[in-house]
């Protein structure tokens, strides 16, 4: 779809995203760090994402589900492509027709990939409790190596529970439980880190990190300045301009009321393509870098901002919701929410335009 056809335009720098990665590899000597591109590479893309990345020399992948992998596994042919959200039993086949790289996270999925053998990353639970082997199923495998006949573990992983809380004890409670558990489990390499994980310390490196939401830009230290290159802009069209009395209120619900003459361009953006309705009177956009509040409820095509005093802005002006006037994570805070869900809430009803790596 032509980006002149749409209410609002999803620009996405891959060239950004690469310089992300090369700057998390600069932080991690102690082994190759991968693209995590699940979740359509967090709203952006995770074809494009991944053909840039793997251009760029990145060669571990990782995706949540057994579909988004096929979706880009020609992209990317010869890379590792694991799956985070496991084997699902009965699927096996698909899985090494395509050099899938399954992560087990308990006895069953074990037991299943071991008969046919192959490729796989171990999950061991440190603290999650949502995937990965649990304390009595890793008590079994450390009795029962056997279990793991014919697999050929390529890594051992685990994941951080609070990693951009830097002073939450149960980062190194995590760590010393992931050691713990591999010193008693055959020999591989160990993968540990996302992205806020590996900013907190040389302890925290691995044989192979696991970044997603800082290649997309999202501050992994938050409180300190963003070391991310902005990766995203969406711009919306203004669609209308209108001059309202005061007293005179706008949008659903009438919940925003002029207090003084005012100016209100309506954007076609809305909740349909991923700007949250939360977002109703609590942020603005950006024109040459000056900000215009949001006014009203956002709707689901339509979004209003109070443009009272810019004269400039017309049916046919650009104005920018997010960007590096305003990040993701400033809009997250504006919605209750974070970056990740403001980047993967991003609908595909936005034309995406890829500046190339
Ligand atoms: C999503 C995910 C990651 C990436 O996390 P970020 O915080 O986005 O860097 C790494 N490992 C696992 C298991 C994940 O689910």
């Amino acid at each position: 779809m032509p980006a002149d056809a749409a209410g609002g335009v999803l620009h996405i720098d891959l060239g950004a995203i690469v310089a992300n990665w090369r700057l998390l590899c600069a932080r991690h000597p102690s082994g190759p760090v991968a693209g995590v591109v699940k979740g359509d590479g967090y709203g952006l893309g995770a074809g494009p994402v991944a053909a840039a990345l793997y251009a760029a020399g990145c060669r571990h992948f990782f995706v949540a589900v057994l579909d988004e992998a096929l979706a880009i596994r020609d992209l990317i042919p010869d890379a590792m492509l694991g799956v985070l959200g496991g084997l699902i039993l009965g699927s096996e086949a698909t899985y090494r027709a395509h050099r899938l790289t399954p992560v087990l996270g308990s006895l069953a999925e074990i037991h299943a990939w071991g008969q046919g053998g192959g490729a796989a990353i171990l999950h061991i639970d440190t603290g999650m409790a949502r995937l990965g082997l649990d304390a009595r199923e890793l008590a079994v495998l450390q009795q029962e190596h056997t279990r793991l006949a014919g697999i050929d573990l390529r890594f051992i992983m685990t994941h951080l529970v609070s990693a951009e809380a830097a002073d939450d004890p149960m980062n190194q409670h995590q760590r010393a439980r992931f050691d713990a558990a591999c010193a008693t489990l055959p020999a591989a390499p160990r993968s540990f880190a996302n992205s806020s994980g590996m900013f907190l310390g040389a302890d925290f490196g691995s044989d192979l990190a696991r970044p997603g939401a800082a290649l997309y830009g999202i501050n992994p230290i938050p409180g300190q300045p963003n070391p991310m290159r902005p990766v995203v802009r969406l711009m919306g069209r203004v669609l209308a301009v209108r001059e309202i009395p005061v007293g005179a209120t706008v949008g659903y619900n009438a919940t925003w009321r002029a207090t003084r003459p005012s100016r209100i361009a309506t954007v076609g953006v809305g909740y349909a393509d991923g700007w949250q309705r939360a977002l109703s009177g609590r942020t603005q956009a950006f024109f040459d870098g000056a900000p215009v509040p949001l006014v009203g409820r956002v709707s689901m095509d339509l979004t209003t901002f109070d443009v009272t005093g810019h004269p400039a802005i017309v049916p046919g002006t650009w104005l920018e919701l997010l960007g590096s006037s305003q990040t993701p994570d400033d809009v997250a805070v504006a919605a209750g929410t974070n970056g990740y869900e403001v980047l993967t809430s991003l609908a595909l009803r936005l034309p995406r335009v890829y500046q190339a790596a």
